[in-house]
């Protein structure tokens, strides 16, 4: 297999190229020897969800499915292409995918410190990696949205200010989660990504934000 084909397998698995960047120059002590270019995938936000719960994962009962469904399907790509799959769990010690988002010049931090993506907003999050022993061909850098974005939504939209500028309260979230006015957060995902002006153009599928909280409210 080719790696330009690489785009169209991940869509298969519901995945979406979301940046990469060029190891030229840089500290290379989390990367595999010979690494020339590092892909990063997470979920497309309205196709991934029905086809990961069709998944062996998804549906055997043992943990972390989605984290066992990343392992077997991005190997699985990386492998086709001669790369190696890297993941952001697993851990301590964690690979630095913050780090990696924001040198794919497609992540920066928000004025709430979560990253928001170029096409995905404050939904943003990455399944895992690819490291290839050659460069491949990778779009131009974009725009930060919040550079444009004038009334800045995610600053006020937590109903109990846990998520405000530059600043992020995990008890008192945690805490609101647990009362009935927890609900919208806990079955829709987190308000603030939803106020998100990238966020509001493309919606995640419900199932899988309610996923995701879950995981986090345990
Ligand atoms: S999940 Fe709800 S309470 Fe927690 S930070 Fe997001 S909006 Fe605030
Ligand atoms: S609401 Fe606007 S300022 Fe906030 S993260 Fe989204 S684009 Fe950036």
């Amino acid at each position: 297999m080719i790696a330009s084909d690489l785009e169209a397998l991940a869509q298969t698995h519901g995945l979406s190229l979301l940046g990469g960047f060029h190891t030229d120059a840089r500290d290379m002590s989390h990367f595999p020897e010979n690494t020339q270019s590092l892909l990063l995938f997470g979920p497309m936000l309205q196709h991934f969800w029905p086809l990961f719960i069709e998944s062996p994962e998804w549906n055997d009962g043992d943990p972390d499915p989605m984290d066992r469904w990343s392992i077997r399907n991005i190997s699985a790509m990386a492998q086709s292409v001669g790369g190696q799959a890297l993941f952001p769990f697993g851990g301590p010690p964690f690979l630095p995918f913050y780090s990696w988002a924001l040198q794919s010049g497609r992540a920066w931090e928000s004025p709430v410190k979560l990253l928001v993506h170029d096409r995905q907003g404050l939904w943003l999050s990455y399944r895992g990696a690819i490291a290839l022993p050659y460069r491949y061909d990778l779009p131009p850098p974009t725009k930060r949205p919040c550079e444009s974005c004038a009334d800045k939504p995610c600053l006020n939209a937590c109903p109990t200010q846990a998520l405000v500028l530059g600043h992020y309260d995990v008890p008192a979230c945690r805490a609101f989660l647990k009362t009935d006015l927890g609900t919208g957060c806990l079955s829709q995902g987190c308000t603030v990504r939803r106020a998100c002006s990238v966020t509001l153009s493309c919606a995640r599928v419900e199932g899988h934000s309610a996923y995701h909280m879950g995981v986090f409210n345990r």
